[in-house]
């Protein structure tokens, strides 16, 4: 098993040492895991950036990384919050500093965090979507510096009312244009597997956009969690594995110094 989004006290959103999830990680049998704490640059409209700092962080997994190398490769990522002014701060930072992974996700839109700023709230369901992934969209034209897309359909989680979220074919030519840009460029997108956890049903992105990326020709696919507490480490990785095996593809991808590996599945 694998698992490339895991979160440490790294971030400010998670208490938990490095240690600790390794120690999981290894009691869970995984071989292979990928740390991507967060760096969110002007997240919120007071400037707010959610960070850490590089030269620490590197300096402790490669200490748990030698520590527990008998038992488990450890790897050293990161998970950017893109937004499109901060094109030239992420490509300095992933450019001045070994990475093994990165995923750039979308948590906030024009400096409004789209979980604490209730960014869906008080907008109709539809054109909230299409806004987000607009905003996506727009970030994947300008930005390249990135390995995978993190959690493509993380605006469903924070709709009030689930039952409201638009049927698929009403926003599947945003996706469609997404995911052709994404395979165009040379790139992947991540299985979240937190997605359940909060109730929706499904993994980010869903089984539908999963379809959709496989019948483009789209390939590369990470594994990830999101944990940012031991117990989710792995979590519904089987599953996962099973659903993409059932959806036809053959391979999923792990990240070293920024180069890719398949990793054959089923
Ligand atoms: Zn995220
Ligand atoms: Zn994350």
């Amino acid at each position: 098993m694998y698992d490339f989004h895991i979160h440490s006290d790294f971030s400010m959103d998670c208490k938990y040492l490095m240690e600790e999830m390794v120690l999981e990680a290894i009691n869970k049998n995984m071989k292979s895991i990928c740390f991507t704490d967060h760096i969110d640059f002007d997240l919120t409209e007071d400037g707010i950036d959610f960070v850490f700092r590089p030269k620490d962080y590197f300096k402790k997994v490669k200490q748990v990384k030698y520590k527990y190398m008998q038992k488990i490769e450890i790897l050293a990522g990161v998970e950017i919050g893109m937004q499109p002014h901060l094109k030239k701060r992420y490509d300095e930072l992933i450019s001045n500093n070994p990475f093994d992974f990165v995923i750039m996700s979308i948590h906030s839109i024009n400096r409004k965090d789209i979980y604490t700023d209730n960014f869906t709230h008080n907008k109709k369901p539809i054109d909230a979507l299409i806004k987000y992934y607009e905003y996506l969209y727009q970030c994947l034209e300008i930005f390249d510096n990135y390995d995978v897309v993190g959690h493509l359909d993380y605006i469903d989680r924070y709709f009030e009312d689930f039952s409201s979220l638009p049927d698929f074919k009403e926003y599947k030519s945003y996706i469609e244009k997404i995911l052709k840009l994404i395979i165009e460029k040379g790139k992947g997108i991540e299985i979240n597997t937190a997605g359940m956890k909060y109730g929706l049903g499904y993994y980010h992105p869903k089984t539908e956009i999963l379809n959709l990326y496989k019948d483009l020709g789209g390939e590369i696919i990470t594994i990830g969690s999101d944990a940012h507490n031991p117990e989710f480490i792995g979590y519904k990785y089987k599953e996962v594995e099973k659903l993409l095996c059932e959806i036809g593809f053959k391979y999923i991808y792990l990240y070293k110094g920024r180069k890719k590996f398949p990793i054959h599945i089923g």
